[in-house]
C-alpha cells in the first residue's frame, strides 16, 4: 500500500506540473495577439470620452463593445446587457458568454470595468477592456472545456455597483447559484510612459471575510503567475486583491485572481488618464498573458485538430501537404479583402499577406518556408478561419 501511495503521489505531482507546461498551440494563439488592435482599441476607447454614469459616452462605449464582439464572430444571442440602478442613473454590464464543451455550466469569468470617472479612463480601465477584447477575439472559434463569461462591468467607479449587481442578480439568482471556476479581473494594466514596464502584479485573495476561498485563490494565482511567464515576456509580482470588481465575488465566496500594473499611473481618475502617458507595448504584453491564462483556466483545445470546425464558410487551403504554391478558396465568404498568414508551431508568424479584391481562388508562393506543420489563418473584417496545413 505504501508503494501504491507513493506512486499515486508522484503521479499527482507530475500531472499538476505537466498541466502548467508551455502548450505550443496556446503559444500560437497568443502570437496572434495584435499590438495594432490594442493601440486601436485604446485610441477608440479614449475618443469615446468620459464614461460617467448617465452619460451618452457611457452608452456609446457599450455600443462600441457590442460591435467589437459582433465583428469577432459572436452573435447578439451570446450577449446580455444587464441593467442596474446606479444612483440616479441606470447603467449596464455587458456579459458575453462562450459555451464550454465539457462543463457548460461552470464558468471562467474574465472581467474589467468600462466606466470612468474624472476623464476618459484610458488606463483605468481602457487597458483592461483592450485585453478582454483581444482575448475574446482570439478565442471565438477555439473550443474550451469550461464556459467563459467575458464581462465589461459598469459602475465600478461608483463603488463596484455593477459587479455587485451581477453577483446578486445573476450569480445568486438561481438555486443552486452559478458555478464559477475562477474570476480573473483586469483593472489598470496600461503601464507608465517613460518607465521600464516589465512586471505585472498578480493579485490573490487575502480577505478574511470570508477566508474559506483564500487557499484556492492562492493556488490559482500561482497558476496565473506561471501563465504570465509562459505566454508573455513579463515578470510577476505577487500581491493582494482589493478595491475592484473581483471583491463582490470574493465576498460571495468565489475564487478570484487579478492583474494590475506594477508601475502605477499617477493619472487615474483625472483628465490626463490618456494613452500618451501609458505604455501600449506593456498593455499588449498583459493581453498576451491574459490570453494564455484564459486558455489555461478554461482548458482550451491543445491542438489545431480540434479547432478546425469552422467549416460553415467552406474555406479551403489546398493541396495539403503542399510544396511550393498554396491555393486559397474563399468558399462562401463574400468579403474580397483579407489577410492570409501562416503561424508555425512555436507560435511565430512566418508569412503575412494582405489580399485585396481577391479572386475566388488565390495562389500564394510558399518559397523559403521550412517543412512542417503550420496554422493557416484567413482573416476578414468579420471572420477568422484557421486550418492546419503541412508544408513538405
Ligand atoms: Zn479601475
Amino acid at each position: 500500500m505504501k508503494n501504491l501511495f507513493v506512486s499515486l503521489f508522484f503521479l499527482l505531482l507530475t500531472t499538476s506540473v505537466f498541466s502548467q507546461q508551455y502548450i505550443p498551440y496556446y503559444g500560437s494563439v497568443v502570437a496572434q495577439c495584435s499590438q495594432s488592435n490594442i493601440t486601436t482599441d485604446l485610441t477608440q476607447f479614449e475618443a469615446l470620452g468620459m464614461k460617467r454614469r448617465g452619460t451618452t459616452a457611457l452608452q456609446n462605449t457599450l455600443d462600441w463593445l457590442k460591435n467589437k464582439y459582433l465583428s469577432y464572430g459572436y452573435t447578439a444571442l451570446q450577449m446580455e446587457e444587464q441593467s442596474f440602478t446606479n444612483g440616479s442613473a441606470t447603467c449596464k454590464n455587458l456579459i458575453l458568454t462562450k459555451q464550454g464543451t465539457l462543463y457548460p455550466n461552470t464558468y471562467v469569468i474574465v472581467c474589467g470595468h468600462y466606466d470612468s470617472i474624472g476623464g476618459t479612463g484610458t488606463n483605468d480601465n481602457g487597458s483592461g477592456v483592450a485585453c478582454i477584447l483581444e482575448t475574446a477575439r482570439l478565442l471565438q472559434n477555439i473550443p474550451t472545456e469550461y464556459s467563459i463569461k467575458f464581462i465589461n462591468f459598469s459602475g465600478e467607479e461608483d463603488g463596484l455597483v455593477g459587479s455587485q449587481s451581477f453577483v446578486s442578480n445573476r450569480v445568486n439568482a438561481t438555486n443552486p447559484k452559478m458555478d464559477i471556476r475562477l474570476v480573473i479581473n483586469l483593472d489598470e494594466v496600461g503601464g507608465v510612459a517613460g518607465l521600464t514596464n516589465d512586471t505585472i502584479t498578480c493579485e490573490r485573495d487575502t480577505n478574511n471575510n470570508p477566508s474559506t476561498n483564500n487557499a484556492v485563490s492562492a493556488t490559482m494565482t500561482n497558476e496565473l503567475i506561471t501563465c504570465v511567464g509562459l505566454y508573455s515576456p513579463l515578470n510577476t509580482y505577487l500581491s493582494y486583491a482589493y478595491s475592484s470588481d473581483y471583491m463582490p465575488f470574493q465576498a460571495n465566496n468565489e475564487i478570484i485572481t487579478g492583474l494590475f500594473e506594477t508601475n502605477e499611473t499617477t493619472h487615474k481618475h483625472t483628465n490626463t488618464d490618456l494613452l500618451i502617458y501609458m505604455d501600449p507595448v506593456y498593455n499588449y504584453n498583459v493581453a498576451q498573458a491574459t490570453i494564455g491564462a484564459t486558455m489555461h483556466f478554461a482548458v482550451a483545445a491543445t491542438s489545431l485538430e480540434t479547432s478546425n470546425f469552422e467549416n460553415d464558410s467552406q474555406v479551403s487551403f489546398y493541396p495539403s501537404p503542399v510544396k511550393d504554391f498554396l491555393n486559397i478558396n474563399l468558399g462562401t465568404i463574400a468579403d474580397v479583402n483579407y489577410t492570409f498568414s501562416l503561424i508555425d508551431l512555436q507560435g511565430k508568424e512566418v508569412l503575412n499577406k494582405q489580399i485585396e479584391n481577391a479572386h475566388f481562388t488565390e495562389t500564394i508562393s510558399l518559397e523559403g518556408l521550412s517543412k512542417g506543420m503550420y496554422l493557416a489563418v484567413l482573416q476578414t473584417a468579420s471572420k477568422r478561419i484557421t486550418k492546419k496545413i503541412v508544408v513538405e
